[in-house]
């Protein structure tokens, strides 16, 4: 069955923009949705100029209760949404000594509440239909802990591990699950990296690389590959040696002194 209507979140700027952009010129309609109306009509426009067919939908994933419910009214509104795209996502470096509560809470309640609210919302409706494609888009943070990035790793091993036990459990349904890892993407989220972002792509070529793996139904889309294999080899390390390695991005160079 081809895929007809889409809804991505975060699709304002970055991954998510470019990505409906790359739907739309596959004859996909697709809902973009994020919480800045006006940047969202940029992007519906531009995808109508283009000769597709977009709309726009004003949602806060941080509130999941009100994303299960627009997810579940755009459901209905559109017959049947095809493809979920949940890539809405958030991250703020911190070194670990000065993480606070806000902090971590702000990273789980879009990376983690917000994503899983999206998918589920249609996924029993998906079940149903014995049709449909849940997408997450994680990243190649989820393998390891990185310095500077803990709530931020871990948002996105709890959604890689997620996506993992649906999709053994749909196996058979009719319902695709597909985990996209992405590496260094140009955004506004990497603007004001200064770290040195090794294989970074432009967001255009990033959605190009999803499409082609949410067309063949992959399970895993991690890219570029080149970083994706430096970062699996990383995940085999033990701690001893892995903490050895990437310590000194923490950036932490002396220890704060006792009072
Ligand atoms: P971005 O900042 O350009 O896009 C993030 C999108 O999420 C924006 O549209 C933003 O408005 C939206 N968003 C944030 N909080 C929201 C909320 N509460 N409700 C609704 N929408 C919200 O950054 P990006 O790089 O395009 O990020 C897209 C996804 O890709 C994220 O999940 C990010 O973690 C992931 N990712 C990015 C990179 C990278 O290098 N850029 C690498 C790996 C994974």
């Amino acid at each position: 069955m081809t895929t007809r209507h889409a809804l991505i979140t975060g699709a304002s700027s970055g991954i998510g923009r470019a990505l409906a952009l790359e739907f739309a010129s596959h004859g996909i309609h697709v809902t973009v949705a994020a919480r800045r109306l006006e940047l969202l009509e940029e992007v519906v426009r531009e995808i109508e100029r283009a000769g597709g067919q977009a709309a726009a939908l004003a949602l806060d994933v941080a509130n999941a209760e009100e994303v299960e419910r627009a997810v579940r009214a755009l459901d209905e509104q559109v017959g049947g949404l095809d493809l979920v795209v949940a890539n809405a996502g958030m991250g703020r470096e911190c070194w670990s000594g000065k993480l606070n509560w806000e902090r971590c809470a702000s990273t789980i309640a879009v990376n983690v509440s917000g994503a899983v609210a999206t998918l589920v919302a249609v996924l029993p409706r998906m079940v149903d239909r014995g049709h449909g494609h849940i997408v997450g888009i994680s990243s190649l943070a989820q393998y390891r802990g990185l310095p500077r990035n803990a709530a931020y790793s871990a948002s996105k091993a709890f959604l890689s591990t997620f996506l993992e036990g649906v999709r053994v459990d749909l196996r058979g349904t009719g319902v695709s699950v597909t985990d996209v890892r992405p590496g260094f993407v140009r955004t506004p989220m990497t603007a004001a990296n200064k770290a040195p972002m090794p294989w970074l792509l432009d967001a255009d070529e990033a959605a190009r690389i999803v499409w082609r793996g949410i067309e063949s139904k992959n399970a895993v889309v991690a890219f570029p590959w080149q970083l994706a294999s430096v970062v699996r080899t990383a995940s085999l390390l033990p701690a001893s040696l892995y903490d050895r390695a990437v310590g000194p991005a923490s950036g932490r160079t002396k220890l704060p002194k006792s009072p």
